[in-house]
């Protein structure tokens, strides 16, 4: 039997769709106290179902602090699979705290007959692929990644953020669109065709919602230049997961586990 004061904490890093559908899953469970984690990048964050904080925590030390802190039982990695910093960051702070980490990271894309992708190591690496000669680029990429496009003006480009790219980029010829997904093939098509792009450049998310430029890219034979996911932190004791589901399970076998340790 569960004393009934006693519920398990859990943490969940967040700013993706996976870790606000595992929340909103989880949400009714009495036995659990969760806590969503936002870096606090977008200025409108979309609701989330679960009681939310906002901003760093101050490193991996800052975060280990908050886990004893509040006691958490679990921390759930939920964070992009481009959000390198943060997921390291986990590895050491459930280190020191000694607390049990979830990783949820969803699968990568991978090419399909017709797809044209070019890998990149990195976003500098990417734009040099774009080439010396003058192009039509959309940039599917996050505002903090945008400025070494800076160094390559003899492109046009198109560049969609969720809010706007301030200061603007120093760049002659230059599209902004301010857009939150998910964005379907459809409308993909439009906008490719719209602004006559010829390449795109973006990373390699996963998932459904942004997978729409990449299938209207195969449509219309563009060639597309993915950067590479970074290398996973070092994990450690860290259970990996690639879906909701899984992550959910995982939370309910834990679950499970405390209330036989409250017997
Ligand atoms: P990052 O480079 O890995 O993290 C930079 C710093 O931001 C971290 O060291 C941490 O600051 C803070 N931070 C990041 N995620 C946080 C969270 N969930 N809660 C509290 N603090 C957090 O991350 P990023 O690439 O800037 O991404 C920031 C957020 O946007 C992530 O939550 C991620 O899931 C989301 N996102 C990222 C991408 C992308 O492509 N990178 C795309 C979509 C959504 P302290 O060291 O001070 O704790």
């Amino acid at each position: 039997m569960i004393l009934s004061d006693k519920v398990l904490r859990v943490l969940i890093l967040g700013g993706t769709t996976e870790a606000r559908r595992m929340a909103a899953q989880l949400a009714e469970n009495t036995t659990l106290d969760l806590t969503l984690s936002l870096a606090g990048r977008t200025r409108e964050p979309v609701a989330q179902p679960v009681p939310t904080r906002v901003g760093g925590f101050g490193g991996a030390a800052g975060l280990a602090a908050y886990l004893s802190k509040n006691r958490i039982d679990l921390l759930v990695d939920a964070t992009h699979p481009y959000a390198a910093q943060i997921s390291m960051n986990a590895v050491q702070a459930a280190a020191l705290a000694n607390v049990p980490l979830l990783r949820l990271e969803r699968d990568a894309w991978r090419a399909v007959d017709g797809d044209i992708w070019h890998s990149a190591a990195t976003i500098v690496q990417a734009r040099d692929l774009l080439g010396d000669k003058p192009r039509r680029a959309f940039l599917a990429l996050g505002r903090q990644e945008l400025l070494p496009f800076e160094a390559a003006p003899q492109h046009a480009y198109v560049v969609r953020s969720v809010d706007p790219v301030e200061p603007p980029l120093d760049l002659p010829r230059i599209d902004y669109i301010t857009a939150r997904g998910p964005f379907n093939e459809e409308d993909e098509l439009a906008l490719l065709q719209t602004h006559r792009v010829d390449v795109i450049v973006c990373k390699n998310s996963g998932g459904a919602a942004s997978y729409g430029k990449i299938a209207a890219a195969r449509h219309l034979r563009l060639p597309v230049i993915m950067v590479a996911r970074p290398l996973p932190a070092l994990q450690g004791k860290t259970t990996r997961v690639r879906t909701v589901t899984d992550a959910v399970a995982h939370v309910h076998q834990c679950v499970s586990d405390f209330r036989k340790r409250g017997v």
